[in-house]
């Protein structure tokens, strides 16, 4: 039996993971101090369990305690990082390189700081998505405080040359900094071995809590100083104000110790999986296309277009299974994603594709029943187009 609606939309949250649940929940109850408040035990206790989880966090991507700060999200991790460097570095320089398939609170926070003297290039990727490495050698002048380069993509899974692009950073003096919520979990990460000055994670897509994220920010060779975006009390040593979420601290250091438990075991299951969707796909459809690059890319992401399909009519009639296909739903006129753009692909391409997002939770079942159902939907909507009938018409 398969509960339904399928979950095939991982890359947009994730549930909590009962162990991770219950690593939690104390810190709501018997263990609600305040770690700010250390004159007596019930502080301090909330406290030794923050300190530990920043501990656990670090040693999982090779950094030490101190450089790990707590925020809300990723959202805010890159704010932070990117406002921060941008002001505390304002007299270095004034410039700014990112790519145009970031996420939108890497993309967004460059267009305001745009319109407060800073230059930003946003490199154009390949059309498997993949950044072209001496594009950014080229980018890089005398005036670039910042490279901010995401890991691996949210849309079609894309991972970037992370330890090539630290290298390059440190030979050239610019900080480095980069949006790894997709790929914590799913990929080793060390910010010592790739040079990576500034990280931005959080812990629902990793099975934890909404709500909670970190931001890693390197205090030795070379010290990054950052500018507070919240002022206030001056918790996490002054890099972020706020009493800190306790609970959801505890939630995101269990959410990224069973992912690296299981890491090696789920990146295996998942990539197979996904291959099986992919080359059913291929094998029992005419006229579909993968997006992105299928050598460099995260094992639970599929994104591929239906041609003659729209996505939008598709996702429709899958209603029992939870898609996406990256756009902007709320508007009438859903314009395809400006990754998808960022690939310069054909008009068709665009507008008929589709992201699977697998998951630690989704069964060998669920796979084939998203398989057959997609063939279904597809073969069903293409029978239905005017322009497809033509199209075959003239092909014969
Ligand atoms: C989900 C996501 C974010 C935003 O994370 P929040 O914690 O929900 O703010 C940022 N970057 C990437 C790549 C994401 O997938």
């Amino acid at each position: 039996m398969i509960h339904k609606p399928v979950y095939m939309d991982y890359h947009a949250t994730t549930p909590v993971d009962k162990r991770v649940l219950d690593a939690m929940l104390p810190y709501f109850t018997e263990r609600f101090g305040n770690p700010a408040s250390r004159q007596y035990s019930i502080g301090w206790i909330a406290e030794e369990g923050v300190e530990q989880a920043r501990g656990a966090i670090a040693k999982t991507i090779a950094a030490a305690s101190k450089e790990i700060v707590f925020t809300s999200s990723s959202t805010e991790s890159n704010n932070l990082a990117i406002k921060g460097v941008a002001e505390a570095w304002r007299q270095k320089g004034n410039h700014i390189i990112t790519l145009q398939t970031e996420h939108k609170s890497v993309l967004d926070v460059c267009k305001r700081l745009e319109k407060s003297g800073f230059q930003v290039t946003y490199l154009p990727v390949k059309e498997d998505g993949m950044l072209d490495l001496q594009r950014l050698y080229d980018a890089i002048t005398s005036e670039t405080i910042l490279v901010s380069i995401l890991y691996a993509n949210n849309e079609i899974g894309t991972i970037q040359p992370i330890s090539e692009i630290g290298k390059m950073c440190k030979e050239k003096g610019v900080f480095f900094h980069t949006d790894a919520t997709q790929a914590i979990g799913y990929l080793p990460i060390d910010v010592q071995a790739s040079n990576i000055d500034l990280m931005s994670f959080n812990a629902h897509k990793i099975y934890g809590p909404k709500g909670v994220g970190a931001l890693f920010v390197r205090q030795s060779n070379p010290k990054v100083k950052i500018s507070m975006q919240m002022d206030g009390g001056g918790h996490e040593r002054g890099m972020r104000s706020g009493t800190l979420n306790v609970p959801g601290i505890i939630g995101l250091a269990k959410a990224l110790q069973v992912a690296s438990e299981l890491r090696e075991l789920e990146v295996k299951r998942l990539s197979k999986l996904r291959d099986e969707m992919y080359k059913s796909f291929c094998s029992e459809l005419e006229d579909v296309f993968l997006n992105g690059s299928m050598a460099n890319r995260l094992p639970h992401n599929l994104n591929m277009s239906f041609l003659h399909v729209d996505s939008t009519t598709l996702m429709m009639s899958l209603k029992d299974i939870a898609l996406s296909n990256g756009s902007a739903c709320s508007t009438a006129d859903p314009e395809p994603s400006h990754v998808l753009k960022a690939l310069r692909l054909h008009s068709d391409r665009l507008h008929s594709a589709i992201r699977f997002g697998l998951g630690r939770f989704t069964t060998e079942d669920e796979a084939k029943y998203v398989i057959t159902r997609v063939i279904e939907e597809v073969t069903k909507l293409r029978k239905l187009s005017p322009y497809y009938q033509k199209e075959l018409e003239y092909a014969h």
